[in-house]
């Protein structure tokens, strides 16, 4: 590729730039076969009620421990997934694994959002895995929320709309993931119907800094949610100082370290008992 660039052949024996590249295909090969031989596992992050604190779902985050390369972090193997393509097969293996946990782990009001990339909205089947995910687990639509980014829009939206719109249809529905990231525009709000905005973490943590400017936009993200009849979730709460200030500014949900790493589903499970059984101690 160096060479396409017209960057002259000695580019392609940089060394620096060949171990990237080799790294890279290493991943990918890896990666093509993590499906086939089982190094995926979904991790549960709660997302909590401002006002009462309870659990109201868990966000499904990948994981990718491989054989050959460790724990490798989303941050790095989905982008590669993406532009590979395999994000479509490993889409489908977590939907279909997030519903057949939040089925069987947690109670029915307990909902769970699963990340869909772009990628996976432009397959013609989409809907119709969504809805043998939904059928296999026997989960209730109702509880699954879809989250997408601005990024859907960039290019085929009218496909990535209709699929969603789909979705909508069963009764799932959809959260807009990293708002403010990215090349945001009000537009979009318009094009579907969103029932969450997620605000991002670099808001809040700007906001735990002061940052005016920061606490502008949230207070305004909030504002205008309501009035689009959509609920906020504040992303990446780490302390009670957060917390508490997120509070203040009204967002309707809170997710972030502070309430809970992405955990196993058993861990998820046995957190919400414990609640539960705190909850009646302290009714008694
Ligand atoms: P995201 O959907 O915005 O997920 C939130 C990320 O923030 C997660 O990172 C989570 O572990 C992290 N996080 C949550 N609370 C805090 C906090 O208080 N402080 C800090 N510093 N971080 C916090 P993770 O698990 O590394 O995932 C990164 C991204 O990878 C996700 O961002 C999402 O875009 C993508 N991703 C993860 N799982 C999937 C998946 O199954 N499918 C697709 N398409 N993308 C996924
Ligand atoms: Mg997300
Ligand atoms: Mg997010
Ligand atoms: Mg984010």
């Amino acid at each position: 590729r160096a060479k396409d660039r017209g960057g002259g052949m000695h580019r392609e024996y940089e060394p620096a730039l060949h171990a990237n590249a080799e790294e890279r295909r290493q991943l990918e090969h890896a990666l093509r076969h993590a499906l086939e031989n089982d190094e995926f596992t979904l991790h549960y992050q709660p997302v909590v009620d401002t006002r009462s604190e309870d659990v109201v779902s868990f966000e499904a985050l990948l994981r990718w421990n491989s054989a050959q390369h460790g724990f490798v972090s989303p941050g790095k193997f989905i982008p590669l997934a993406e532009d590979t393509r395999l994000i479509v097969p490993i889409g489908t293996w977590v939907m279909q694994e997030a519903c057949r946990e939040a089925a069987q782990s947690w109670p029915e009001h307990v909902k769970v959002n699963v990340n869909v990339s772009p990628e996976q909205l432009l397959e013609p089947d989409f809907a119709a895995t969504v809805v043998r995910a939904l059928s296999h687990s026997a989960l209730d639509p109702k509880r699954l929320e879809i989250e997408v980014t601005e990024s859907i829009f960039m290019r085929d939206a009218s496909i990535a709309r209709q699929a969603l719109e789909q979705c909508m249809a069963l009764g799932c529905s959809i959260a807009l993931d990293d708002f403010g990231t990215g090349y945001s525009s009000l537009g979009y709000l318009r094009k579907l119907k969103f029932s969450t905005i997620k605000v991002d973490r670099t808001f809040v943590q700007g906001a735990a800094q002061h940052s005016p400017e920061s606490i502008a936009i949230i207070r305004a993200v909030v504002a205008m949610a309501e009035s689009l009849d959509m609920t906020t979730t504040a992303e990446g709460v780490e302390n009670e100082e957060e917390a508490a200030m997120i509070r203040g500014m009204g967002c309707t949900k809170i997710q972030g370290f502070h309430f809970g790493r992405p955990m196993p589903a058993e861990d998820a499970s046995a957190l919400f008992s414990r609640r539960l059984e705190n909850q009646r101690r302290e009714r008694a």
